[in-house]
């Protein structure tokens, strides 16, 4: 049978703008397909469970506070998994984090997992608002749409990729047009709503990239998306306002 497992990573501490409805977005295309999928918290002090796809959600800056020592600790732990072929989604506080380093406004540190070439600088005006971006994802194009709210202006590293260009919004940092990251099986983004339900195209993307570590290439079956597309493109039509 095949079936996912996916670890939520802090869920207590990186839950805002209802990121925790991802989860439930994954559990319910997955069970729709007859896909099992199982869920597996990872708190403070906690060993890193084995899983197929790892998530962070986003944080208020004392909530990145909270976990990012310890989750500096798992670095090792995820870099292992990421080349053992596990697909990691970073939200946001969380994206932030699977960089080098967030600075906070008072000039405060904070150690990222260094997963991937990127640092993360607070500013002095917050970035809030709805957002839109380009992407291509297996070879499929769409927009993806959400909300973003974040004083941190991510700068990535040479060479590596953003996940999409921004059409309406922020992004990355207001000036260079990125939006999120792309580096083989991480995926970054400062996009919340939460991110998943008006995205159809990007969550079956990570459905099948995380199916892949244990069970191969998988041709999910399509399903009726008619809601999620109306909501995405409502979504879309207040971006662009
Ligand atoms: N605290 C971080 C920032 O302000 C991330 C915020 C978030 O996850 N929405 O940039």
């Amino acid at each position: 049978m095949t079936d996912l497992r996916v670890c939520h990573l802090y869920p207590e501490q990186l839950n805002i703008y209802a990121d925790r409805g991802n989860i439930a977005v994954l559990e319910r295309r997955c069970g729709w397909r007859g896909i099992g999928i199982v869920v597996q918290p990872c708190g403070v002090g906690d060993p890193l469970p084995d899983a197929d796809l790892y998530y962070l959600g986003g944080g208020q800056d004392r909530d990145q506070l909270l976990i990012a020592p310890d989750l500096a600790g798992l670095s090792a732990d995820l870099a292992a998994a990421l080349a053992g072929g596990a697909t990691v989604l970073g939200v946001c506080g969380g994206y932030q984090l699977l960089g080098h380093v967030y600075r906070d406004r008072d000039g405060g540190e904070l150690r990222g997992t260094g997963l991937v070439d990127l640092e993360t600088t607070a500013g002095e005006r917050r970035m809030i608002g709805n957002i839109a971006f380009t992407c291509e994802l297996g070879g499929e194009s769409t927009v993806v749409v959400g909300f973003e709210n974040h004083g941190g202006r991510t700068v990535l590293g040479p060479g590596v990729e953003p996940l999409g260009r921004v059409v309406h919004g922020n992004g990355n940092n207001g000036e260079d047009g990125g939006e999120g990251v792309r580096s083989g099986r991480l995926i970054g983004t400062y996009v919340h709503g939460p991110l998943l339900p008006k995205n159809p195209v990007l969550v079956d993307h990570l459905i099948r990239l995380a199916l892949e570590r244990r069970h191969g290439t998988v041709t999910l079956e399509p399903l009726d998306d008619a809601l999620e597309l109306r909501a995405h493109d409502a979504a879309l039509a207040i971006a662009a306002k």
